[in-house]
């Protein structure tokens, strides 16, 4: 039950979360507010500055793991056999139009743990020997379409506010939306063409368009650069080069910003892959670029996770600050030390199922397995399929009871917060020029999904406040 107090709070919320613009469509294309939270994650001061000095770190391990595309083909080419999407992706490489500039824009996603003690004792009987004197699991980090830059600004706006009427704790400050968009517009300068556009790759059914729209509108109000929104089918359908530069609507392209192409429903017509590959074949600046979207796989996190493959991209020190933060993640083959003495981690997986996550090479959500859906899965996979696949420990995260608000409806539920810090990173040939932290995304959501109730399944977007 909702006390009056509480009813009069969401009821204002939703109507001011509408009047910010955090806005998405449901399937049936009506308006909705965006799922939020109404009770901010209180962070600790130490975890949220570990957290944060971190960011330029890990988008320099991108640049560098971008550069390296021996070290791409040597991981990714096995999976390519029986992944057809990475097999494209790969092949992609034949079009690609080398590019100097880099710009990555990407978001590093963490759990904090439920008990920081109780999962280092579990670490110090693995194998993987990674130390484990921080709170923070990493989930993954994304480095293609990493999206709610404006909606989470928004939404800290929403939240400023109710504190200032004393209906919210105060929450730490917020605001990506304008260092993300100052990033494109710096790209579009540097591309040398004083009328070039933006292209922003969509899907078509995109549901999380006012995310998008936040981005395009703030980039035309400071910078006066137009953005054209298109389909991978559409870009090949109307797009066109000349003297190397993509050209859409008569403009050219300088940067393309991809909200899409992370997923083979991306590419379900020949023409969508015929549309990357035009875009391939321009000098347009990429958001992601072909190896930068490669260097975000799973089994790319997977395979940094062992020491000396870290050492390589990375400083000692920097390693050591890095494998604190990681989750144990094994390939399927690997033999692993368990309490049942030596085994492979696909059959101590198989019956352990409630202690992994078995992830394919996707993105964008709802492609991982967990639970008892791993050892049917496993079971039904062919043995070639196998490299395909990356087992993740599950990250016990802490839970906090939050009230979350979705479509028009309240409930408080005991909940987990996902923790992302977006970062922005400039590089040239693979010399980072900069690079810089700029803000975070909190997706708070019940604890246990499989349980019923309305707002339960929905992650809602958070603020942090200081623990
Ligand atoms: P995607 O690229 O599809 O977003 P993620 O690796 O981020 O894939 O996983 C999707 C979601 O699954 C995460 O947001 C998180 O809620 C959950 N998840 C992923 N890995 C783990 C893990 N190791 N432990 C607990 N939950 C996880
Ligand atoms: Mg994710």
């Amino acid at each position: 039950m909702q006390t009056q107090v509480q009813k009069v709070t969401i009821e204002n919320a939703i109507e001011k979360a509408k009047l910010y613009g955090m806005l998405k469509y449901l399937p049936d294309g009506q308006l909705t507010h965006a799922p939020f939270s109404l009770s901010p994650y209180a962070i600790s001061a130490d975890s949220l500055l570990e957290m944060t000095e971190l960011t330029s770190h890990f988008s320099e391990l991108m640049i560098r793991v971008s550069q390296d595309w021996s070290f791409l083909e040597q991981h990714l080419s096995p999976i390519s056999k029986t992944d057809p999407f990475l097999k494209m992706l790969l092949d992609l490489r034949g079009q690609e139009v080398t590019q100097s500039k880099q710009l990555l824009v990407q978001r590093n996603d963490f759990f904090l743990l439920k008990d920081k003690v109780s999962n280092s004792a579990q670490r110090s009987s693995s194998s993987v020997g990674l130390s484990s004197a921080s709170a923070l699991r990493q989930v993954e980090l994304n480095t293609v379409s990493a999206s709610f830059p404006f909606l989470i600004t928004q939404l800290a706006r929403l939240h400023q506010n109710l504190n200032e009427h004393n209906m919210l704790e105060q929450i730490v400050s917020n605001n990506p939306l304008v260092p993300v968009v100052d990033a494109f517009a710096k790209a579009v300068q540097d591309y040398g063409s004083t009328d070039a556009v933006m292209l922003l790759v969509s899907q078509p059914n995109e549901t999380n368009r006012f995310d998008q729209l936040g981005l395009e509108q703030l980039l035309w109000e400071k910078y006066k650069i137009q953005t054209v929104r298109k389909t991978l089918t559409e870009i090949y359908e109307n797009g066109s080069l000349r003297e190397g530069h993509l050209v859409l609507e008569g403009k050219k392209v300088a940067l393309t910003y991809y909200r899409a192409g992370y997923t083979p429903d991306d590419f379900r017509s020949s023409e969508a892959l015929k549309g990357r590959q035009l875009i391939e074949a321009s000098s347009t600046i990429q958001i992601p670029d072909l190896p930068m979207q490669l260097a975000g796989m799973k089994k790319i996190q997977q395979v940094l996770t062992r020491p000396e493959i870290l050492s390589a991209f990375v400083s000692k020190e920097i390693s050591q600050r890095f494998l604190k933060t990681f989750a144990a993640m094994h390939s399927l083959d690997e033999i692993i030390e368990t309490p049942d003495g030596a085994l492979r981690a696909s059959a101590w997986a198989a019956k352990n199922p409630d202690k992994y996550v078995l992830k394919p090479q996707r993105e964008g959500g709802g492609n991982n397995y967990f639970g008892k859906d791993i050892p049917i899965k496993l079971a039904d996979m062919q043995p070639e399929e196998q490299d395909a696949y990356v087992l993740m420990e599950k990250i016990e995260a802490e839970t906090h009871p939050a009230i979350l608000v979705v479509n028009g409806y309240a409930e408080t539920l005991t909940s987990v917060s996902e923790v992302g810090r977006y970062g922005i990173c400039f590089a040239e040939n693979g010399v980072v020029e900069s690079n810089e932290d700029v803000g975070y995304l909190v997706r708070t959501k019940a604890e246990n999904v499989n349980e019923g109730g309305v707002c339960a399944g929905f992650a809602c977007l958070n603020s942090l406040t200081k623990a």
